[in-house]
């Protein structure tokens, strides 16, 4: 079954009595070379990086199965959440050739990610793989790095390959300095390398959504490139500095940061070497891992 044939997304969704949901983000693709190629990008970093292992995929939001089944074409495993229950009847008919595969009705951004994963994927490497529904692209980019390490420091998963809208995806592998470089830049800069893969023109989704999309493979560092003293502090040093993106550092982390005086701000950017009206954006993660320490010295956090 082509799953990507229009007439077939149709009949399948008039066979099992349910329809495209905008509330859920869902616009599905209906050019089979992407879902294939898209599933290359992750397997080929995956199996380059992880040789001997078993190796597995979390897709989030499979849809009716179209990337799914190529990511079943290649990896021992497949595990896909799809938060739409009208789906799951389809995906059981569409997955029923693979026996790799297990599909969970959830709510992705309401699991809990490590016992979900010691329960379904103990033994494998792991890597994420999604279309993501773009209403809530930042918050799971989010909870996937911030999950992303072991306690020893290792990360728990290779590679996360996403499609995002366009912008987004410039925002993600945006250099600092660059009026794209924000928060999430900076997070994920700590947590690995962003890679922007290739774009996706609407028409290849239904319903054809109205901007272009692009494929981004987020590398993680295997073990942290970069140590803080509290991941913690970092998150609110870097979500504090692009607050209010128009303010210079000193008055976006004053906003944030209640606890302490301006003055006191003041003197922790400039006992790192930088000038005082310096913005979030000229930071790059190297800079905010030094800051985030000086702010954890003097909160003692
Ligand atoms: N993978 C399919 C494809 O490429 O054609 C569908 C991608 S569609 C852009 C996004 C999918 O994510 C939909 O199937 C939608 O129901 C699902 N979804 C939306 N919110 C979700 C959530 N919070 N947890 C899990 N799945 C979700």
């Amino acid at each position: 079954m082509n799953l990507c044939d229009i007439n077939t997304v149709k009949r399948l969704m008039s066979k099992y009595a349910t329809g495209t949901k905008k509330g859920f983000g869902q616009n599905f693709l209906i050019n089979e070379e992407i879902p294939y190629n898209i599933a290359n990008e992750s397997y080929s970093y995956h199996s380059m990086k992880n040789k001997a292992s078993k190796k597995a995929v979390i897709e989030i939001g499979p849809g009716i199965g179209s990337l799914t089944s190529e990511l079943c074409r290649l990896y021992d495993k497949v595990v896909a959440i799809e938060i739409d229950k009208t789906l799951i009847p389809i995906l059981g008919e569409t997955l029923g050739e693979f026996s790799n595969v297990e599909v969970i009705n959830e709510d992705f951004l309401k699991l809990n990610l490590d016992e979900f994963l010691e329960k379904n994927l103990g033994e494998c490497t792991i890597s994420v793989c999604a279309n993501l529904p773009y209403y809530i692209t930042t918050p799971i980019i989010m909870a996937l790095l911030e999950n992303a390490r072991r306690e020893n420091g290792t990360s728990k998963f290779t590679s996360i390959t996403v499609m995002v809208q366009k912008e987004v995806a410039n925002r993600l592998c945006a250099d600092s300095k660059s009026s794209d470089y924000g928060a999430i830049t900076a997070s994920i800069n700590y947590y690995g390398e962003a890679k922007k893969l290739f774009d996706v023109s609407p028409d290849n989704f239904l319903p054809a959504p109205k901007v272009t999309s692009s494929v981004v493979r987020i590398e993680l560092y295997d073990e942290p490139k970069y140590k803080v003293k509290s991941e913690y502090m970092l998150s609110r040093v870097i979500a504090g500095a692009f607050a209010q993106r128009r303010k210079t550092l000193l008055n976006s982390l004053s906003s944030s940061f209640a606890e302490l005086s301006k003055e006191q701000i003041a003197k922790i950017i400039e006992g790192i070497g930088f000038d005082i009206n310096i913005r979030g954006e000229r930071l790059s993660i190297s800079d905010f891992c030094t800051l985030s320490d000086e702010f954890s010295k003097v909160l003692n956090k």
